[in-house]
């Protein structure tokens, strides 16, 4: 028997607080385990090229509605800046 809801109940990534959500309408994002942020982000908060075993080992976090909202604001306010690839490390010899 369903009411056609598919409801759980996680904790969300950015703040802990744990919601229900509907598994197939919630916000994820992607977190790798080793640097506990998306693949393709440096600790520095700058972007690097994310290789398949960082997208391999991350997993789907849920964000909660508060959260995403939040964050989509501090996005468009800030506005950052594309990366500059030119400052990524020369090969050496
Ligand atoms: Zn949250």
């Amino acid at each position: 028997m369903s009411d056609g809801q598919d409801l759980t109940t996680g904790r969300c990534y950015v703040c802990k607080r744990t919601f229900t959500f509907d598994p197939k309408q919630v916000e994820t994002v992607l977190i790798d385990p080793e640097t506990r942020l998306p693949p393709g982000f440096s600790v520095l908060g700058t972007l690097r090229p994310a290789g398949p075993e960082a997208v391999g080992r991350s997993a789907d976090e849920p964000i909660c509605p508060e959260c995403v909202d939040r964050t989509r604001r501090l996005w468009e306010t800030h506005n950052p800046p594309p990366p500059r690839w030119e400052s990524w490390p020369p090969a050496g010899d």
